[in-house]
């Protein structure tokens, strides 16, 4: 370790609160300086270099350092840095960008209320839906259905919806009179003593019953993520998406797909709410792949029926939230040359077309005795440690297997994301096929140098 690297770590140990911080791990390991990135690709301050195959965190889709980006973000700095964006005034970006998500988005969904990134997406959806149900006079409409194992964000509101247990520590508060958690659609590990049909018709009767339990006046809205990220990588029954959607579309309650991962082209389409599981939610919310990660933004994106009930002529009025930086123009331009980027290189097309190669892959590490479960759709994948295969018994939470194997993924140049059991993997959507080998191969001696540490 050189004296530069010794003196970030120190001065980060000392002043820098990292986000999901474990003071006792913190304080005595301390955190990788990264220095430099260009493309796939990350370095540290004593210029190790690795293959980001977490994509940051889950949102560098186009790879980082393009000259392009930089290039589109100083011409925009330099002709209007920053625009206020309430009330009466607009700017070029975040205009030409809102018509482009509504152009790229699914059916009604033309609308956009932006701001700062996921969690304040999913805090501005969960008031726009108070706003709109009170407009409509349904008052009594107060309450949210989310799931187990979702992560929806760290501002008060996305917390509360989502259901990570590890997220809700008794140190924290959460709204818990009007947001309910029910099961998390996965099946391995947890409901083995079902079939996959059998599982579905369970989630569906259980969202149904919850919906009745509280009266389908009283809720106003289900969040859902399509394919649950952080709560690693779950992946519902077939049919669970419409037939959830169904039951909302008949009980009155609004569909909010959280497609914060998911959208911008990591299952391979602009948003996989529609494109892979056809359906069309009330609202979606997007932040990471919109920028891929150049610059935080986020977007609440709703329907022409949301949109028409909150601004009916005659009521006078006003919808009264907002971020000083909604609409950055200098993010809103960066977003703007991200998708010309992605559509120009055809990025969504590279994630359809080797979507099959990672899968067959990831698929040849199922051989390795802690090797449970491997799941995935186009670039969103994980694999899941057992102790025991015949009955999917987890290690104990406190031997952090992910982590420990992703210890070993680390020092042989290769940043995988571990989550407790898992070792998590949303790598840039340039990911080519010789990358996709080095990602699998060192995955493998990994974790046979981890079973070696465990013998
Ligand atoms: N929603 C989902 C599905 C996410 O995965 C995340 C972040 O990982 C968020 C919301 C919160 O986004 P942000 O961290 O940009 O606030």
């Amino acid at each position: 370790m050189n004296s530069f690297t010794k003196e970030i770590m120190q001065k980060d140990k000392d002043h820098f609160m990292h986000p999901w911080t474990i003071f006792d791990v913190y304080k005595t390991d301390g955190a990788l300086p990264i220095e430099t990135a260009q493309g796939n690709y990350l370095e540290d301050t004593d210029g190790n270099r690795y293959l980001d195959a977490v994509g940051g965190l889950w949102c560098n889709n186009i790879g980082t350092g393009r000259k392009e980006m930089a290039d589109a973000i100083a011409e925009q700095v330099i002709k209007m840095s920053y625009a206020n964006p309430f009330v009466d005034m607009t700017n070029v970006p975040a205009t030409l960008l809102a018509a482009k998500i509504a152009e790229l988005a699914p059916g009604s969904l033309n609308h956009v209320f932006y701001s700062c990134g996921g969690s304040t997406a999913v805090d501005t959806a969960y008031r726009l839906i108070q706003y709109y149900q009170n407009c409509r006079g349904k008052h009594a409409k107060k309450h949210i259905i989310s799931r187990d194992m979702s992560y929806h964000g760290s501002t008060y509101a996305a917390m509360s919806i989502g259901g990570k247990k590890g997220d809700h520590p008794a140190e924290f508060d959460f709204i818990d009179d009007t947001i309910h958690h029910i099961t998390a659609p996965k099946q391995y590990g947890q409901h083995e003593d079902k079939s996959e049909a059998e599982f579905l018709n369970f989630l569906l009767n259980e969202l149904e019953q919850k919906i009745l339990t509280l009266g389908a006046d009283n809720v106003a809205a289900f969040f859902a993520e399509p394919i649950m990220g952080a709560g690693g990588v779950i992946i519902p029954p077939v049919g669970y998406h419409k037939k959830t959607w169904e039951i909302c579309k008949k009980h009155d309650v609004l569909y909010v797909s959280d497609e914060v991962v998911t959208g911008f082209g990591r299952l391979g389409h602009w948003f996989a709410s529609e494109d892979v599981f056809d359906i069309q939610p009330d609202i979606i919310i997007s932040a990471k792949g919109l920028t891929s990660g150049y610059l935080p933004l986020g977007a609440t994106i709703f329907s022409d029926q949301i949109w028409d009930e909150i601004s009916e002529d005659g009521h006078g009025r006003c919808f009264a939230h907002g971020f000083t930086y909604s609409g950055h123009p200098v993010a809103c331009a960066a977003a703007l040359k991200n998708i010309e980027i992605m559509e120009r290189e055809q990025l969504l097309e590279n994630v359809t077309t080797l979507a099959p190669y990672f899968k067959a892959k990831l698929e040849t590490l199922s051989d390795l005795p802690i090797v449970g479960d491997i799941r995935g759709h186009g670039f969103m994948w994980c694999v899941e440690f057992v102790a025991n295969k015949e009955t999917c018994e987890l290690f104990p939470e406190e031997m952090d297997i992910g982590k420990q194997i992703s210890n070993h993924a680390d020092a042989k140049g290769l940043i995988v994301r571990p989550v407790v059991h898992l070792n998590v993997m949303s790598p840039p959507l340039t990911l080519n096929k010789t990358e996709i080998d080095f990602i699998v191969n060192t995955l493998r001696v990994s974790i046979e140098a981890t079973l070696i540490d465990l013998e």
